[in-house]
Formats: structure tokens, sequence, C-alpha cells
């Protein structure tokens, strides 16, 4: 009886939330430190094509119904290039460093106060990055190691997420065009030295704990973090923007998506660390903002085709007798 109730306990704390809105108003954090478990995941019928059908309340019918989704295929048709001068970001460092949890289905480095995004008049303070495996948008087609989304939100809780890719580190690759000289100081007190030419400091950190956090519900705390390494990326590059959802139940649109044409890259040590703690953790591409919801047309087209099929079909034979 106790092997059943502990295998209960890891059951429920496998589907734990993993969301791109934990830690805002959809979902605050718990005071207490507790994880809140929810009932979805990234596999069979708990998976994202049930996600609709989880709640009772319907809550998540966006994630089947929705015809602005994410994550999208990021090819031209459907984003607005923006120039990072669109987007005043400002993100302290955290010298003291911060709070890193596993959700059970992301890993998540909860924000400091004090990082604000300003665009278009409007100003979102960030919350906290987590990570997805692989990277949930396509960049042009093509699947990315890694994907990791800091997310903001505005006192009138509307919601942006910042999205950037994570590649490994290939041997021989040519080292980073980012070195923030300001960022110096910290970066000698940081615990995990880059492993590879080329490597994210701040990825090397932060996700070189991941195997602190091995259990789903437990945190840890990071090294002293640099940020102006992620912001002064960003500001290098430019932003693919578009008007999507969260990637995760309730699946709420209007979610402001900014993808950064810049990469981030890891060691491939630390990507295997990442990967044996997060899995897979990924939701299926959705169609093109203003498209019928892919599930909403695969359903469509499959009914359609058995409707035709039974129409067409021969009555079905007797299975032959055995020989
Ligand atoms: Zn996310």
């Amino acid at each position: 009886m106790a092997r059943f109730t502990t295998a209960l306990l890891v059951a429920s704390a496998t589907q734990v939330l993993s969301l791109c809105s934990h830690n805002t108003f959809l979902h605050p954090r718990a005071e207490n430190g507790t994880v809140e478990v929810k009932n979805f995941g990234y596999r069979g019928n708990i998976g994202p094509l049930f996600w609709a059908t989880l709640d009772a309340g319907r809550v998540n019918e966006r994630c089947a119904s929705g015809s602005k989704q994410s994550p999208i295929d990021m090819v031209p048709e459907v984003f607005t290039l923006r120039p990072a001068s669109d987007l005043e970001i400002v993100v302290p460092d955290f010298p003291e460093g911060t709070e890193f949890e596993n959700l059970g289905t992301t890993i998540e480095v909860i924000a400091r106060p004090g990082g604000t995004l300003k665009v278009d008049g409007k100003t979102f303070e960030l919350q906290q990055a987590h990570f997805h495996l692989p990277s949930e948008h396509l960049d042009a087609g093509t699947s990315r190691a890694m994907e990791m989304h800091a997310v903001w939100q505005s006192a009138e809780q509307e919601i942006a997420v910042i999205g950037t890719y994570i590649d490994v580190v290939v041997d021989g690759a040519a080292p980073p065009a980012t070195t923030a000289p300001a960022a110096a100081r910290f970066r000698r007190r940081q615990a995990a030295a880059p492993a590879a030419a080329g490597a994210s400091t701040f990825l090397e950190t932060v996700l070189s704990k991941a195997d602190a956090i091995a259990t789903p519900g437990s945190v840890t705390q990071t090294p002293p973090l640099v940020l102006s390494e992620i912001v002064n990326l960003w500001k290098a590059g430019s932003f693919q923007a578009y008007s999507g959802s969260l990637t995760t139940p309730p699946c709420s649109e209007g979610v402001n998506w900014f993808v950064s044409t810049q990469t981030l890259r890891i060691s491939a040590a630390t990507f295997e660390k990442a990967r044996s703690v997060i899995g897979f953790n990924s939701r299926l591409t959705q169609n093109a903002p203003g498209q019928l919801n892919v599930q909403m047309a695969a359903l469509a087209t499959i009914m359609s085709d058995l409707s035709q099929a039974a129409v067409a079909a021969p009555p079905v034979a007797a299975a032959p007798a055995a020989e």
C-alpha cells in the first residue's frame, strides 16, 4: 500500500504546472513556496491534444479553439521584425543570486524585482524565465535545441514574452560577440565558469544547477547572475513580434511575443544536464495567427474523411476462416 501511495504521489508530481504564465496574475506563485500541481503534461492523454478537455470549467478551451495560438513557425509572413530600439529593457543583475525551481514540466528562474520592459507605451515587469526543450517556436521550419521564455507582466495584467533560442556549442565554434565589460565584476564571482567557448555564462551558471532540482517541486539558490549578458544579447539583434498565446493551459491569447533573432549557446554537458531534468516540454506547432486552430482543422478533416469513407466503402467482409 505504501508503495502504491508513493507511486500516486510521483505521478501527481510529474504533472506539476509548467507555465508560460507561472508567477503572473494567471498563476501567482504560492506564498509558502510550494509548487502548485496541475493536471496537464506533454504526453498521452494529458498531452497538448487533450489540454482543452482537462478542465471541467472549460478554462482551457482556447487551446483547441483559439485562432491566435502559440508556438508557431516563425516565417516572415507571420511576424513584424522590430528593431531592438523599439523595446526599452532594463534588468538589474542578481548579485545575491535567486531561486531556481523545478515546476515538474519546466525549470524556472524567479526574477528579482526591478526588471522592466517598455514597448508601445506599456510597461511590463519581469516575473520569471523558464526553459523549453526542444524549442517551441520553429526558426523558419527548424527546431532549435532549447528555448528560453522571459515572462513579463504589466499593471494592466497584459503579458509579454521574449523567446530566445538556445543552441548547443559545437566544438570549434566562434566565441560569442556578447561580452559586457560591466558584467565582469559579477562574472568573476559566478561559481560556474563557461564550460565551452561560446557558451552563455548566464545559462551555464543557471542550468549547471539543474541536477540540484531534479525532483519536481524542488528549489535551489543560484550563484550571482549577470543579466546584462542577456539584455546586451537581445539589444544586439532585433525581435520577431506577433500577438499569440500562452503555450501552456489555459492558452490565453493576447500575449505579446518577441522572439529574439539572437541565439544563446550552452555546452553539450550542460545541455545534457538540463535535458535529464526537463525531458520534453514543447507544445506542437500551431497554425499561423488568424487561421483555424490546428486541432479544429484536424478534427474537421478527419471527420469529413471518415464520413466519406463510410459512404464509399463496401460492407466490411467477414474475417477469413483460419486454415
Ligand atoms: Zn514557456
